[in-house]
C-alpha cells in the first residue's frame, strides 16, 4: 500500500491565508508545523488585501506584507505569496485558487489551510462551493472554537460539505483537490487582536511575535489607534 502512495505522490503546495495584522508566532508556528506534519513540498503565507468576510485590516497591505517578509527572513521552509495584494480590490480566495490552478495545471495538489474560526464563516465566502473543486482544505481546530452541532440551521451547508468531502492525510498527496481535513493541532494562544490591544493600551507585545516585526511596528508607530472593528 505504501508503495502505491509513494509512486502516485503529487507535488504539493499549501497556502496559509490571513490578514496577518500583524503576523505573530501563532501563525508562523502553525504554518511550519502544517508543512512538516503534512509533508507539503511548499508552504506559502498568503496575506489578504481586502477580506470580505471580516473587518478591514487595521494597517495597510504594504505594512502587513513587509512585516510578514521580516518574519520569514532566514526561514527556507515558508514563503510569502503577495498575489492577493498585487491583484488589489476585494480579495476572494476562489480567484486566487483559480489563478494558481491556471499557473500550476491539474497535476499539482493545492491545499488551503485555515483555522476553525475561518471555517465557520466559509459559507459566506464568495463562490465557496467552488473552493473544493480547486483545492483541498485543511482546518485546524482553535482554542475556544467548536464545530457547530447538527441542529444549527445556519451551518447546515457547512456540515454537509464536511460530510461529503472529509478526507485523510494521504489524500492530500494522491489527489489534487476536493478533500477536507480537520486537524487537532496545538495552537499557541496568541491573536492579532490581543497584540493590537496591548499596543493601544501602551503595553508591550514582546515574545508574542518576532522581534523584527515588533521593531517595524515601533518604527512606523502602528496600532496606536483603534481600528474600526477593534472598538
Ligand atoms: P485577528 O485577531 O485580527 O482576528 P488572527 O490572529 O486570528 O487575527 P488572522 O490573520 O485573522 O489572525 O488569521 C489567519 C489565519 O491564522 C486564520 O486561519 C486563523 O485561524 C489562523 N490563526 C490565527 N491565530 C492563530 C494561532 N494562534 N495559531 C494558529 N493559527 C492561528
Amino acid at each position: 500500500m505504501r508503495e502505491v502512495i509513494v509512486a502516485s505522490k503529487r507535488r504539493s503546495l499549501a497556502l496559509f491565508g490571513g490578514t496577518f495584522d500583524p503576523v505573530h508566532f501563532g501563525h508562523l508556528r502553525m504554518a511550519l508545523e502544517l508543512r512538516q506534519l503534512l509533508n507539503f513540498d511548499e508552504m506559502r503565507l498568503l496575506p489578504s488585501h481586502q477580506p470580505c468576510h471580516r473587518q478591514t485590516p487595521g494597517v495597510s497591505s504594504h505594512h502587513r506584507s513587509e512585516m510578514l517578509a521580516l518574519a520569514l527572513q532566514g526561514c527556507d521552509e515558508l514563503q510569502l505569496d503577495r498575489r492577493e495584494l498585487k491583484r488589489g480590490g476585494a480579495t476572494y480566495t476562489v480567484d486566487t485558487l483559480e489563478e494558481l490552478r491556471g499557473e500550476l495545471g491539474s497535476k499539482v495538489s493545492i491545499t488551503f489551510c485555515m483555522g476553525l474560526d475561518s471555517l465557520l464563516s466559509l459559507h459566506r465566502w464568495h463562490r465557496w462551493e467552488r473552493l473544493l473543486e480547486l483545492a483541498h482544505l485543511v482546518v485546524v481546530t482553535r482554542p475556544g472554537w467548536h464545530l457547530p452541532d447538527g441542529d444549527s440551521e445556519e451551518h447546515r451547508p457547512l456540515l454537509e460539505l464536511l460530510a461529503r468531502h472529509r478526507g485523510r492525510v494521504a489524500d492530500l498527496h494522491t489527489k489534487t483537490f476536493g478533500c477536507l481535513l480537520l486537524r487537532e493541532q496545538s495552537m499557541l494562544p496568541i491573536s492579532a487582536t490581543q497584540i493590537r490591544e496591548l499596543i493601544r493600551s501602551g503595553q508591550s507585545p514582546r515574545y508574542l511575535l518576532p522581534v523584527t516585526v515588533l521593531q517595524y511596528i515601533e518604527n512606523h508607530q502602528l496600532y496606536r489607534e483603534a481600528a474600526a472593528g477593534d472598538q
